[in-house]
């Protein structure tokens, strides 16, 4: 993929949840990608200018534009900029960067995908651009939020898995009980380990720890793929 920079226009801003916004900015036509890889936005304010990567949150089917899913960090550097951006506003933007992208050729039968907060964004890429074309496997996300409030992109998740016999979709809340899933990720990963692929996304602890249990339990470690935010 070769890499671009062009300036990117604000198409969208709004808000999916307190603290975490939509934003879906222009790309050129010409602009590819894999689901799964980020962009790095040149953030300016007053003083300074700081480049933030963000992973892209629609599939690359999906073109003319990069949406992008990002958590308000109060008194976040970028934060502070993005949540603020209105449309018609421009950024620089450069990509496709990372190598956190689906493995087209893998064999294992189970794909688990595992995401803290935004974490989710490269993973929702992956399973809009991948599910209709791999019906052999079963696709699993667990979602990993700390309270109802904080659900976001919640109904296309529950449309996909309404699509999709193939995909089984396990949010959990970590604070607060519902009549879903709660507790960590870590308490929802397959006993039976054989035959999975793991992607992983979120903050360092997320990432470090999950990957941790799935060594323990035997995963190879070419079958776990990891972005980490932090
Ligand atoms: C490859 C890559 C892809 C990324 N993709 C995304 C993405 O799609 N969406 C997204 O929201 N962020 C993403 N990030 C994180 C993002 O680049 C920034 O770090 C984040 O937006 C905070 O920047 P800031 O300048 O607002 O805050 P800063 O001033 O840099 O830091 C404020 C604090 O916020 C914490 N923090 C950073 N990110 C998060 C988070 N997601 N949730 C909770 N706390 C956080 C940091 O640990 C730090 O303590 C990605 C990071 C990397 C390396």
């Amino acid at each position: 993929m070769p890499l671009h920079a062009f300036q990117a226009t604000v198409l969208e801003n709004k808000k999916l949840t307190d603290d975490v916004i939509f934003l879906s900015l222009s790309a050129p036509k010409e602009f590819t990608f894999l689901a799964g890889q980020f962009v790095t936005v040149r953030i300016e304010n007053s003083t300074e200018f700081r480049l933030k990567s963000y992973s892209v949150l629609n599939p690359p089917s999906e073109k003319g534009k990069i949406d992008l899913c990002i958590k308000i960090v109060d008194g976040g550097f970028a934060s502070e900029v993005l949540r603020k951006a209105k449309k018609g506003h421009s950024f620089q933007v450069k990509g496709p960067l990372g190598h956190f992208v689906f493995e087209e050729d893998d064999q294992n039968k189970e794909i688990w995908l595992i995401g803290g907060g935004t974490g989710v964004a490269p993973l929702y890429s992956m399973l809009k651009e991948h599910l209709p074309h791999h019906k052999n496997k079963r696709f699993f996300l667990i979602f990993s939020l700390k309270e109802k409030r904080d659900l976001f992109l919640h109904q296309e998740f529950q449309q996909l898995a309404k699509k999709y016999a193939n995909f089984t979709y396990i949010p959990t809340l970590t604070r607060e009980k519902w009549k879903g899933a709660t507790g960590r990720v870590q308490e929802h990963l397959p006993t039976n380990v054989e035959n999975k692929t793991f992607y992983i996304c979120g903050l360092k602890e997320l990432v470090l720890e999950t990957k941790e249990i799935l060594m323990k339990k035997g995963v190879a470690l070419k079958h776990v793929k990891s972005e980490r935010y932090s």
